[in-house]
């Protein structure tokens, strides 16, 4: 069976850490009682802790698949684990602004003070959703940032002079999604047209159990109606072929909405494969849609051709699946995530000799991955479940594409005498001018079929 799958890529080199996104996102879906402390999207500093408070450790949270014995289950069955409270969320505050008008004439300016959005009741603010955003108290966040697994603990010591990078997060929209499985209700589903998990509301009965079950704690529990909510990758605008809220306005540009096709069959196959190989297989079972035979399977399968066609030109397969820049977050998981990341290079490699002079020596470039500012190991635990390999491939790519247009802006060679770069890499001449357009001028990043409501698609085989 093929199905079709709506997924997003980020590129965090072009991340600025503004929060348009997260704030349009909310100003869109969470506004309202009930849920001032959700954030369908937020955008974290790394290192850090994320949001909420160390929701990566999935030995306290119990979210995700463990594979024993050959068999997925869900962590959450396996022990006793915290679900995410109040402090490890915060307590939604605003401002006493009548304060500035009604305070009584004294030689102190007038202040408001921080109050509960819950109680009304002044707070003493301990936490808030990006507290420690641009490292800000990383003394105490940093040694909590459960990726320095591995690494030298010298290097977060000196975190300050070391690297920093943003990284936006939605619901990922998973193939093998632990929040649906997780529920009693059968509240959560997953779209058969285009993969997009929602909860059923008028189902749901707040037992939270979504909550705790997705490793990504991106679900929110709606304390005023006693449901659960979660991100809905926009689909009433994405139905009409517009981009998510949050996709629409990146300031960054670094947001990529597109479909894949993938083997239905297979996602469990998958979502048990060893820890090195998880994000090959994730890759493998996403299909090519210039196969004639996948193109009859997804036709048989109910596909829409206006989805196949969208597949063919969508970033999320070069990116992901043609490439290999893009990575999953956290693939071990094992919840199949279909938002990716590429990498960030951090900083754009210059460099600097011994006599600090720019080198433009091509070897003396690519061998420095090793040598940037974020350890490779740093985030291969973040993208690739440890695999440096799959890290260093995307990241070499990355780098063989600059020194491409290099050679050619600032060397004037011909784009033949350079090509030799590329084909190091396993890339092509046409392959760096479509990443070019799409990563460096941020043209044609939404690529979105509109629904074809009037068709029947099959609903998803039981189990998963
Ligand atoms: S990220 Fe979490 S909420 Fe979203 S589909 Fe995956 S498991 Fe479910
Ligand atoms: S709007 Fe774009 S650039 Fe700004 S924080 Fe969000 S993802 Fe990053």
């Amino acid at each position: 069976m093929v199905r079709a799958q709506l997924s997003m890529v980020m590129v965090l080199d072009k991340c600025i850490g503004c929060h348009t996104c997260s704030l349009t996102c909310k100003n869109v879906w969470t506004n309202r009682e009930g849920q001032e402390y959700a954030w369908w999207n937020n955008v974290e500093t790394r290192p850090g802790v994320g949001y909420p408070k160390t929701w990566e450790n999935q030995e306290k949270y119990g979210g995700g698949w463990v594979l024993r014995n050959g068999k997925l289950r869900l962590r959450l069955e396996t022990g006793r684990f915290k679900t995410p409270g109040r402090e490890d969320y915060y307590e939604p505050f605003t401002y006493n602004y009548e304060n500035l008008f009604s305070e009584e004439l004294s030689d102190q300016q007038p202040h408001a003070d921080p109050i509960s959005m819950y109680s009304g009741e002044k707070i003493d603010v301990q936490w808030g959703p990006n507290f420690d955003d641009d490292l800000a108290g990383g003394d105490l966040t940093i040694p909590a940032d459960p990726n320095w697994s591995g690494i030298d603990k010298a290097i977060y010591k000196e975190f300050k002079n070391v690297f920093m990078f943003y990284l936006p997060r939605i619901c990922n929209h998973c193939l093998n999604p632990s929040c649906l499985a997780a529920c009693p209700r059968k509240s959560v589903y997953k779209r058969p047209e285009d993969g997009i998990v929602l909860i059923d509301q008028t189902r749901c009965r707040g037992y939270r159990q979504c909550v705790q079950a997705c490793p990504y704690k991106k679900v929110y529990y709606n304390w005023k109606t006693g449901k659960s909510e979660k991100c809905i990758f926009c689909f009433p605008r994405i139905e009409t072929g517009q981009p998510p809220v949050c996709a629409l306005t990146c300031v960054g540009k670094i947001r990529y909405v597109g479909v894949v096709l993938y083997d239905e069959e297979r996602v469990l196959e998958a979502a048990k494969a060893p820890e090195d190989q998880l994000v090959a297989l994730q890759r493998d079972i996403i299909l090519d849609p210039f196969d004639p035979q996948v193109v009859k399977a997804a036709r048989e399968s109910g596909v829409p051709d206006n989805f196949i066609e969208a597949a063919r030109k969508s970033p999320i397969y070069y990116m992901f699946k043609k490439w290999e820049i893009a990575l999953p977050l956290h693939p071990e998981f094992r919840t199949l995530p279909m938002v990716f990341y590429v990498p960030p290079l951090n900083p754009v490699v210059t460099v600097l000799d011994r006599n600090g002079k720019y080198s433009a020596d091509y070897d003396s470039i690519l061998p420095t991955i090793d040598k940037l500012r974020i350890p490779i190991r740093y985030l291969a635990n973040m993208f690739a479940a440890g695999n440096e390999e799959e890290v260093r491939k995307a990241l070499k790519r990355l780098l063989a594409i600059r020194e491409f247009f290099r050679q050619i802006e600032v060397e004037g060679k011909s784009r033949s005498e350079a090509a030799w770069v590329l084909e190091e890499n396993g890339l092509t001449v046409e392959d760096a001018d479509m990443m070019f357009r799409w990563l460096a001028l941020s043209r044609d990043r939404y690529v979105i079929p509109t629904a074809k409501k009037e068709l029947r698609i099959r609903l998803p085989s039981k189990g998963r």
